[in-house]
């Protein structure tokens, strides 16, 4: 079996091992894979595996042979699967590796937003607090997380693991999830409508796929319905937001801020709007990347493969 990574450095930059890959088949690991060089990489390979290098209709079509695609990720919205179903192809991801780590991020947004420890400790090494009146200053509004509502969209394993958290800080839940689930062991908890969330949050965090009916979905006419204290947390995927029209309600203050791990182009442009926009935190897509969900991602993965060779796939999300 010829088994193709294409973009394996991401995964392990070489603090894990590609072993368990290696003992299941003639494995050959690209670090980065640019579009133009997939058709000429994969065309040999029986389990192709790609974490962001997309595969699109075009791709797919060239590669008649290609029987299963592992994607190294939750998220598999680089496939085009309606060409990867009508090429028979069994495409599998990663469903959960992640789930606290990502959730985690989430909390690190919304505490960084509370109290601003980076540029507190810039600003007491570049002496502002040597050179203060009292014992104490802050430059930003302190804030306690304590009975704030925090609104989840997207009420799935990443969801729920961040109104896990944010409960045990003391945060009331509204969530929105088109598929209800049993929430009833949660203490301060309500299903809610979008708007509901828009307008009744202090923090909104996604957690939504990125799917057509929801790209954008934060846009101006949803921003304008939120408080103009709340903060938009976004750990899912940059398309899920226009950016141009948070740009501009972060310069507007019609939000109070924005923390950001994913945007709509990755790397971004130079002139992404977003990189410039005031109170808005971006981190570069990392929350995925502690080293204990990647280990847990490297052995899933070898898992997802060895059951594709024996003909028994799991974590199928096609067919
Ligand atoms: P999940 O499948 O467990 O949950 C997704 C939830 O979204 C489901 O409950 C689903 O019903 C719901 N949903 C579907 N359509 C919706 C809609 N129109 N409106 C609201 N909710 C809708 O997935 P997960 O493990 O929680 O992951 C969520 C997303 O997080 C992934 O799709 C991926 O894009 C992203 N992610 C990001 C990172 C990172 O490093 N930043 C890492 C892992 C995953």
């Amino acid at each position: 079996m010829n088994i193709v990574v294409l973009d394996g450095y991401t995964l392990n930059p070489g603090d894990l091992t590609w072993e368990g890959l290696q003992q299941l088949g003639n494995l050959t690991v690209y670090d980065h894979t640019d579009p133009c060089d997939i058709v000429q990489r994969a065309s040999e390979a029986d389990i192709l595996l790609t974490d962001s290098v997309p595969l699109s209709a075009e791709t797919i079509f060239k590669l008649p042979e290609l029987r299963y695609i592992a994607v190294m990720a939750t998220g598999y919205d680089g496939i085009d699967m309606q060409a990867a179903a009508e090429q028979e192809i069994t495409v599998c991801n990663i469903p959960s590796y992640g789930t606290q780590s990502v959730a985690q991020m989430v909390i690190a947004h919304m505490l960084n937003f509370c109290h601003h420890l980076t540029e507190h400790s810039f600003s007491v090494k570049a002496g502002d607090w040597t050179e203060s009146s009292g014992y104490c200053y802050w430059n930003f509004p302190q804030i306690e997380l304590a009975g704030l509502t925090l609104g989840i969209i997207g009420f799935g394993r990443i969801g729920q693991k961040t109104a896990d958290l944010a409960q045990a800080f003391g945060m009331h839940i509204l969530a929105y999830d088109p598929a209800v689930s049993d929430q009833s062991h949660r203490p301060s908890f309500e299903w809610a409508s979008m708007d509901q969330i828009f307008s009744e949050s202090d923090f909104v965090s996604l957690h939504t796929p990125l799917l057509p009916e929801t790209e954008r979905i934060i846009n101006r006419s949803n921003l304008v319905k939120m408080k103009k204290s709340a903060f938009l947390i976004n750990t899912s995927r940059g398309r899920l937001i226009h950016e141009e029209d948070l740009a501009r309600a972060l310069r507007e203050q019609v939000i109070a801020g924005a923390g950001l791990d994913v945007l709509s182009e990755e790397p971004p442009a130079a002139d992404n709007p977003l990189l410039h926009a005031p109170h808005c935190f971006i981190t570069p897509h990392i929350a995925w990347a502690t080293r204990s969900a990647r280990t847990r991602l490297m052995e899933t993965l070898v898992e997802n493969v060895s059951a594709c060779i024996a003909g028994k796939p799991i974590n199928k999300v096609l067919p």
